[in-house]
């Protein structure tokens, strides 16, 4: 600046200097603001793109000052079109539009909303979080839009779990507890009415042990922590103790159960005890699902075109409807059938048995027909010979 004593050029000089000053300053700041908002290139941006939550900063006229690509596509407006548009025409919700305003004008209020929206995929769950921020860049609220829809299914699968497996165990314990009061109860119990409380107790106690046994495998599966201790597993020692532990249970029932087994089986290569529980799931069905008299027989063949080994178990039993068929392998599912509920289970069998084939790249299928029989196939990779 120059002494003012010099006249009036020197006062306008003066002011001209001040007024480029402010100028310059300005300039910077609204560089500033542009690389922060920017329109690309910048780091800050490329790295705020590279979120997969949605962020936008809105002004307080709730117009859009800067958009990462994730908020582009969670409000379905073009990259190009979001910068510069009122936010409240990308949203329609009343409860998101009160709250953006409230928190972009004086009341500076911070707020978590959580809105449903169809989608092709289905129904999507996304949370915004809304604060507003220090006004100084002409900036009033930023918003994060996070699509939370994993994560409202898994809470959703996860109650239904609890609530299913609370009344799974339910019954067992009730029938323990019935059977000990009455034995306490009774002050002078005969033998027989003693040992039949008792056969009861540790029936049900066996049975409370499976369902939490099948509960942890079921959780392991779903938390991906299930390991297979894999060997060479040799089928012939599996198929003949088979044979054995259903024999006895088959001839309790009068039904004729029959293994066809080529003569020559193939070695697989399998978590041993998982493969027999899977079996054992499949044949236990079919004979606690078949009525007295049945007849239940069990096919091993090698697929030559595909070099499976196929472990196919049939019944003329109760059957599945077609209906039921697409459910069975669901955790907890049990056929809407009469005959169904007085036979005990926890529907938790067939999916852990499908999931645990699965893990060794094989699958189960079903084919099944009303008041006709099933059959149920197990496939599983063989080893070559
Ligand atoms: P659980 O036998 O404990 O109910 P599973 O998961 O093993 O559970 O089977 C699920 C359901 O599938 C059964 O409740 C039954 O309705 C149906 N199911 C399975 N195997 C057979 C079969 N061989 N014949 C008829 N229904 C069957």
């Amino acid at each position: 600046t120059v002494s003012e004593q010099f006249g009036d050029e020197a006062v306008t000089w003066n002011a001209l200097l001040e007024e480029h000053d402010q100028l310059r300053q300005q300039q910077t700041a609204e560089k500033t603001l542009e690389k922060l908002v920017g329109h690309g290139g910048t780091d800050l941006s490329g790295a705020c793109d590279a979120l997969s939550q949605g962020l936008l900063l809105i002004d307080d006229h709730l117009i859009v000052r800067y958009a990462n690509g994730a908020a582009a596509v969670f409000l379905g407006v073009e990259r190009e079109q979001i910068t510069g548009m009122v936010l409240t025409n990308a949203v329609e919700d009343e409860q998101l539009v009160d709250a953006l305003q409230a928190a972009a004008g004086d009341q500076r209020q911070r707020a978590t909303i959580e809105i449903e929206k169809e989608q092709d995929s289905g129904r999507g769950v996304f949370r915004f979080t809304i604060r507003p921020v220090r006004r100084e860049d002409g900036l009033a609220a930023m918003v994060m839009i996070e699509d939370i829809t994993q994560l409202r299914v898994a809470d959703e699968a996860r109650n239904q779990f609890v609530a299913q497996a609370t009344h799974e165990l339910r019954t067992p314990l009730t029938n323990i507890r019935l059977y000990l009061e009455s034995l306490l109860e009774e002050e002078s119990p005969d033998a027989e009415f003693q040992t039949n409380a008792l056969n009861v107790i540790n029936q049900e106690s066996m049975r409370l042990e499976r369902i939490v046994g099948d509960m942890l495998n079921v959780a392991e599966i779903e938390a991906g922590s299930l390991k297979l201790d894999m060997d060479d597993v040799h089928l012939d020692v599996i198929f003949s103790d088979l044979e054995r532990d259903y024999q006895a249970q088959a001839e309790e029932k009068g039904i004729v159960l029959a293994f066809n087994l080529p003569p020559k089986l193939p070695a697989v290569h399998a978590d041993r005890d998982k493969l027999v529980m899977a079996m054992h799931n499949l044949l236990g069905n079919a004979l606690k699902y078949t009525e007295n008299g049945g007849r239940v027989s069990v096919n091993v063949e090698v697929d030559e075109a595909t070099g499976r080994l196929l472990f196919e178990v049939h019944d003329d039993g109760i059957g599945i409807s077609p209906e039921d068929q697409s459910h069975v392998f669901e955790k907890f599912y049990r056929a809407k059938d009469r005959r169904i509920s007085s036979i005990t289970g926890t529907g938790l069998g067939l999916a852990l048995a499908r999931e645990v084939i699965r893990l060794h790249g094989g699958d189960i299928a079903v084919e099944s027909e009303l008041n006709r029989g099933s059959t149920f196939t197990l496939s599983l990779p063989a080893k070559a010979a």
